[in-house]
């Protein structure tokens, strides 16, 4: 079958990864001239590679490291000591680290958190670990219930003390959706913390060892090409053509540069664009429909991610860092933690900028401003008044619509990879997937996507279809 992708972003590549597998031929569209979305990343004048965004890949991604290992690029995944870095405020310059020991899921999270004094008084980890039972005890279900809260008001409900809140999940609400506590549905942390605590390895971090279009996409998207697929950049999906009964036609393709626009017709169509463009493009006939209609409930999030090139080396650490500042969320020395970018004299500082709703619209220049003002408190020791460090060069990218906001009541808009159309797919990390808005929930996503084409029209119908090889667990909600 011919299956017609738009959005080469993660959920559009690793869909038509494994229609591939499963004898179909996707022809995977992207609007832009670069593969990946929101991974998406560009070389400048000198050869400096910078990115949508800072990304760790965890222990906890199941789907993408088979993916890693289906490609043969293992090796390109470069994994941190098992520890999770925090600056202190308080002590500006300081460090302050959660070790997990080689032990047993869930001894090693625990041991981490006691052994942590810094943070935490014994009283607070306390009164955390018995507000966190109910999640322990009742799982899943638990976590989806508590869609309805805020991070903070399900803190409050759980008597949990706020400074807990403030020493550590403001950083982690900002890490996990660019937002802070107040707004996070109260289902994402849990979700993470579960992961977290549940699995040996799961809050473990690696850093690609280059960037993501050329080592992680261009690996998808070669082997798509030699299983007979195709991957056309600069191939804007316009319109989507209906058929009498409400199904699909065919998909308009923008002609850019004066070429006219081309029809694509196809046995079957996926939208793996994020949500707020597939809103925008939306035929009229189907947004009464329940399944679009909840899509209502979907938007973008801002977030920036800086990267800064300075004179000097500003730290040695090679790992990610959570930097518990107002305007900044996680950042790392990129000249230490990414084999590509590695300089032995030379910080390159990626940082992501959240909450960025205040920031979007401000120029690269106020940004850089506001964030060596930030740098001067992460690292006094390389900004004072003699010698400081210098900022050789910047790069600002702002998306101005990241991942989904996830706020309380997001779970329920989160729709299926199928739709009510025959011949419609959904694909994209805000499908409903267990694994929230990342990378590992756009590579499950869109291989959701093609367990659910493969299932419906299989190449044989008598053979096992790519659908039944996923694990019952990883499907729908929960
Ligand atoms: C700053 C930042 C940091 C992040 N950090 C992490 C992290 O550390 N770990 C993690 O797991 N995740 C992280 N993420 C999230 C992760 O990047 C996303 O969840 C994931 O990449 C989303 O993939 P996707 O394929 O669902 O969507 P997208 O990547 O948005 O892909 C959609 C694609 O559709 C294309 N498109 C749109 N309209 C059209 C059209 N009309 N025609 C054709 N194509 C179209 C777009 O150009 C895009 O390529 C981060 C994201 C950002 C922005």
């Amino acid at each position: 079958m011919r299956v017609v992708i738009a959005g080469a972003g993660l959920a559009g590549l690793s869909c038509a990864k494994y229609l591939t597998d499963a004898g179909h031929t996707p022809i995977l569209l992207e609007r832009r001239d670069v593969l990946g979305g929101k991974v998406a990343a560009w070389k400048d004048e000198d050869g400096d590679w910078y990115e949508t965004g800072l990304h760790i890949f965890f222990g906890a991604y199941p789907n993408m490291l088979q993916l890693f290992k289906e490609l043969g690029i293992e090796d390109r995944l470069q994994w941190k000591e098992h520890a999770m870095i925090f600056n202190q405020p308080n002590n500006p310059g300081t460090y302050s680290r959660f070790n997990f020991p080689d032990l047993p899921a869930p001894f090693n999270g625990v041991a981490a958190i006691l052994r942590n004094n810094d943070m935490l008084t014994w009283e607070e980890k306390i009164r955390f670990g018995i507000g966190l039972i109910p999640a322990m005890v009742q799982g899943q279900k638990y976590v989806e219930e508590m869609d309805k809260y805020s991070w903070s008001e399900w803190m409050k409900r759980q008597n949990i003390p706020p400074r807990v809140e403030k020493e550590v999940f403001i950083a982690m609400s900002k890490a996990l959706n660019f937002i802070n506590p107040d707004e996070i549905s109260a289902t994402i942390l849990l979700t993470a913390l579960n992961r977290f605590l549940q699995e040996k390895n799961g809050s473990k971090m690696a850093f690609l060892d280059g960037s993501p279009t050329e080592r992680l996409c261009e690996p998808i998207a070669d082997y798509i090409t030699k299983g007979g697929g195709e991957v056309r950049l600069n191939a804007p999906l316009k319109e989507i053509l209906l058929n009498p009964d409400g199904t699909v036609r065919g998909f308009l393709i923008r002609g850019l540069n004066g070429a006219k626009d081309s029809v694509l017709e196809a046995d079957a169509y996926v939208s793996a664009m994020s949500v707020d463009p597939l809103k925008v493009i939306l035929p009229q006939a189907w947004r009464e429909l329940d399944n679009f209609k909840q899509l209502e409930g979907l938007e973008g999030v801002p977030v920036i991610n800086l990267h800064l090139w300075f004179d000097r080396k500003l730290t040695d650490i090679d790992h990610l860092l959570f930097s518990r500042s107002p305007l900044l969320s996680v950042y790392a020395d990129m000249s230490n933690t990414c084999k590509a970018y590695a300089d032995p004299d030379r910080s390159m500082l990626e940082l992501v900028l959240a909450p960025a709703k205040d920031w979007i619209n401000k120029s690269d220049a106020e940004i850089i401003q506001a964030t060596m003002a930030e740098l001067e408190k992460l690292f006094p020791q390389h900004f004072g008044s003699e010698n400081p460090a210098q900022l050789l060069k910047s790069h600002v990218v702002k998306t101005p619509r990241s991942v989904y906001k996830a706020i309380p009541g997001c779970q329920a808009c989160r729709p299926d990879q199928r739709t009510p159309i025959a011949n419609f797919y959904l694909s994209g990390d805000y499908t409903m997937q267990k694994y929230l808005g990342s990378m590992e929930g756009a590579v499950l996503s869109g291989k959701l996507t093609a367990g659910a084409i493969a299932k419906d029209c299989p190449v044989n119908p008598n053979s096992q279809s790519v659908a039944d090889k996923f694990e019952p667990s990883a499907l729908g909600r929960g």
